[in-house]
């Protein structure tokens, strides 16, 4: 396949990262679907997208590993081509709880999975859409979380750690390449409707909460999959450097 719309999305087998890969295969772009356990999750996605027409691959590969991520984009330039999109979604969350009763060791998976695979993935699409390595651009999309503002006390101040720094890795990446044809933003979600609160041992947490939020409701994570296509999209060619919040108001 030799088209210039090629997007890999980590954690596509479900949630917000299965309806960003749907979303971009219905715009023209040939999808990397990429999980790390759900094999059955991620061929649906994959079957959707085929019955609709669309070009996609599926890749599992965990992401917080850098021969597995070297594997993954290795896949796509082979079976897809030229990287234009990457989409860093994949993440994990843990149980509630209070900071003093995480162990090291989980605090350390949690910044592993959602921290590293992100810092791997933009190194391995900089390096392929980069005008210092001859690369003819493209833009990057980080999945941060509301949390990294708030904080997640008494839930998961691990999980929200996490996408502070993954703040921060967005704003100074995107400063470091902007002159070379990459542009990088990020996306904050609030409460979303996916199976990740069930991770966190709590299912209807979304609609717990959700009379807190100001727009009264949780939201759909096709209204997360719409603010990641505009910022990859030439739509929002001036865009570098900034963040999206899809956090009904909170
Ligand atoms: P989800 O439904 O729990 O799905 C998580 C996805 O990430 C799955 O496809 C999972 O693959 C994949 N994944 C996890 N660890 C991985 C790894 N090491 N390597 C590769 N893939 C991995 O999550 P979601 O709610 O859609 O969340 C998507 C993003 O939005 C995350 O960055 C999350 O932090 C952010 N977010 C979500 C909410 C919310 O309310 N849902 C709010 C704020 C931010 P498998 O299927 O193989 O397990």
């Amino acid at each position: 396949m030799n088209s210039n719309k090629i997007a890999v999305i980590t954690g596509a087998s479900r949630g917000i990262g299965a309806d960003t890969a749907k979303l971009f295969a219905r715009k023209g772009y040939a999808v990397c679907i990429n999980d790390v356990s759900n094999d059955v999750a991620a061929e649906s996605v994959k079957d959707e997208i085929l019955q609709d027409g669309g070009h996609c691959i599926t890749v599992k590969a965990d992401v917080s590993v850098a021969s597995e991520v070297k594997r993954l984009f290795e896949t796509v330039d082979r079976e897809l081509g030229c990287l234009s999109v990457l989409v860093n979604n994949a993440a994990i969350l843990k149980t509630q709880c209070r900071l003093d009763e995480i162990s090291e060791e989980r605090f350390d998976r949690v910044l592993k999975a959602n921290v590293m695979s992100c810092f791997l993935c933009c190194k391995e699409a900089v390096k392929r859409m980069s005008a210092k390595y001859n690369g003819t651009g493209g833009t990057i999309v980080n999945v941060s979380s509301g949390a990294a503002r708030s904080g997640s006390p008494n839930e998961y101040i691990d999980y929200a750690a996490s996408k502070g720094a993954v703040d921060t890795l967005t704003r100074g990446l995107s400063l470091e390449v902007a002159a070379e044809g990459i542009r990088g933003n990020g996306v904050r979600p609030g409460f979303i409707y996916t199976d990740m609160h069930a991770s966190g041992g709590e299912p209807n947490r979304v609609d717990r909460l959700k009379e807190k939020i100001p727009m009264q409701r949780g939201g759909q994570p096709g209204e997360v999959a719409e603010a990641i296509y505009w910022l990859a999209s030439d739509n929002s060619s001036y865009a570098t450097g900034t963040f999206i919040d899809l956090t009904g108001g909170l």
